[in-house]
Parts: structure tokens; C-alpha cells; sequence
């Protein structure tokens, strides 16, 4: 079973996102173990406290490398062939090619970052550093979750039509997924493109293929 350890301070985030549609499924069929581990109880003192403030000045506070560490180490204790993945803006751009990668190794965990970021010390405990893209969150919980939803995804057995994964957007390079249409044929004067009506296999295949060359090209 493929696993995941989710080292944040609010593990809570996860209860909504991991209990509906696909990962939920995922999860009650046991094709992936998800835990949330709390960064805070790796705190040894009295306050617990996880955060201190950055020095040489500025605003904001970091996660301080103690408590981190701590529980990173009692990740790989847990699953010592686990890979450690710290979400930060300054990491490696998330790709789908990256969440298949993913799903070849027998789990991974997830280091959720709060505040202005970790320490940079933290960095050399981890074995990889993601980004989602060019934008800030609030915490590493929404990152985290993404990686682990298009990673859940690609695992076998976890969508009902293996097709659907191989046909995705990315899943060749760089290439999107083409225009989808569903009933009815007309909405508000916009008609269906005649070729899916056709029935001609060929057609709708050549059609489809051109469409996502097209779409892919704009976005470039
Ligand atoms: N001061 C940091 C910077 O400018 O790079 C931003 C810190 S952000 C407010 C707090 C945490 O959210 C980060 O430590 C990271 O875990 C997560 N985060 C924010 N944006 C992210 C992104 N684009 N990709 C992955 N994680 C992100």
C-alpha cells in the first residue's frame, strides 16, 4: 500500500479534501495509508512552541529547526524508505511527470511550511523541494494536498477507467487534453462540433488529437 505522512500544524486541514470523491475512495479501498502528523508535539518546550523570529530582522516569524527536524526524523523512523518533500515557493516546479514519480516509490512525506517559511537549516533534512508555481500560499497544507491528490490519482487501481489517467492533460508532455462535450447538444445556441456527433471513430480521434495540439500550442 502506498502511504503518506503529512508532517504540518494543522493536520486538520486534511479532514475535508482526504474524505470526499476520489481520495476517499482511494483511502477506504486501501490503496493508500494517509497520516497527519502534528509538527507541534516534536516541541520539547513548555510552550511547544514551533515558530521564532528571523534573525538580522524582518517582518514575520520561521519555523524553527528543532520541532521540524524532529518530526522528520520520526517520519523516516516510521517508513524508513520514505522520500521527504518540503513545500516551499523556492522548490522545483510540480509537474505531472513529478506526481508519477511519486507513485514509484513506496510513499512519501509532505512538509507543510507556515508562517514567513522554515529556517533554511530544515532544507538539508529533506530529500526534494517543490513548488506549486509562482504564487504564495499560506501554509504548505493547500501544496501538500494538491501533490497528493494528483498523486493518489495515478495510483493503480484508484480511477474506475485506467484510461482516464493516460488521456489527462500532461501526461505526454507538455500536451493538454482536448474539448469535452456532454449532452445537450445545443446550450444557449452553442452547438456540439458536428464531428462528435458523426459516430466516425477515426474522425473524432484525429479531431481530438488536433484540438489538444492546437490548445497546447496557444498556451505556449
Ligand atoms: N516567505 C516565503 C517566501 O516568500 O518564499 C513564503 C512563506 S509562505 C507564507 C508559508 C508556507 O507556505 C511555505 O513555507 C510553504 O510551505 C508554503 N507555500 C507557500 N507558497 C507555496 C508554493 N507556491 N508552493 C509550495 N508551498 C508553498
Amino acid at each position: 500500500m502506498f502511504y503518506a505522512q503529512l508532517l504540518t500544524l494543522f493536520p486538520e486541514f486534511f479532514d475535508s479534501p482526504l474524505y470526499c470523491s476520489i481520495p476517499k475512495r482511494a483511502i477506504a479501498a486501501g490503496i493508500v495509508n494517509v497520516e497527519a502528523i502534528q509538527i507541534r508535539d516534536f516541541a520539547t518546550d513548555k510552550h511547544h512552541k514551533v515558530d521564532d523570529s528571523p534573525y538580522g530582522g524582518g517582518p514575520g516569524m520561521l519555523m524553527k529547526p528543532e520541532p521540524v527536524v524532529a518530526s522528520i526524523r520520526a517520519a523516516r523512523e516510521k517508513h524508513p524508505d520514505t522520500h521527504v518533500v518540503m513545500l516551499t515557493p523556492s522548490g522545483t516546479r510540480f509537474t505531472q511527470s513529478k506526481a508519477l514519480e511519486f507513485t514509484e516509490k513506496p510513499g512519501i512525506t509532505l512538509l507543510c511550511g507556515r508562517y514567513e517559511g522554515f529556517d533554511e537549516r530544515i532544507c538539508d533534512y529533506v530529500d526534494e523541494q517543490i513548488s506549486l508555481g509562482d504564487y504564495v500560499l499560506s501554509g504548505g497544507e493547500p501544496a501538500a494536498m494538491s501533490v497528493l491528490d494528483a498523486v493518489i490519482r495515478l495510483l493503480p487501481d484508484v480511477l474506475g477507467s485506467p484510461e482516464s489517467a493516460v488521456l489527462d492533460s500532461f501526461s505526454e508532455a507538455g500536451i493538454l487534453d482536448w474539448p469535452h462535450y456532454t449532452r445537450p447538444e445545443i446550450f444557449e445556441g452553442k452547438r456540439v462540433p458536428d464531428v462528435l456527433l458523426s459516430g466516425n471513430h477515426a474522425s473524432i480521434e484525429r479531431w481530438r488529437r488536433e484540438q489538444s495540439l492546437l490548445r497546447s500550442q496557444r498556451r505556449k
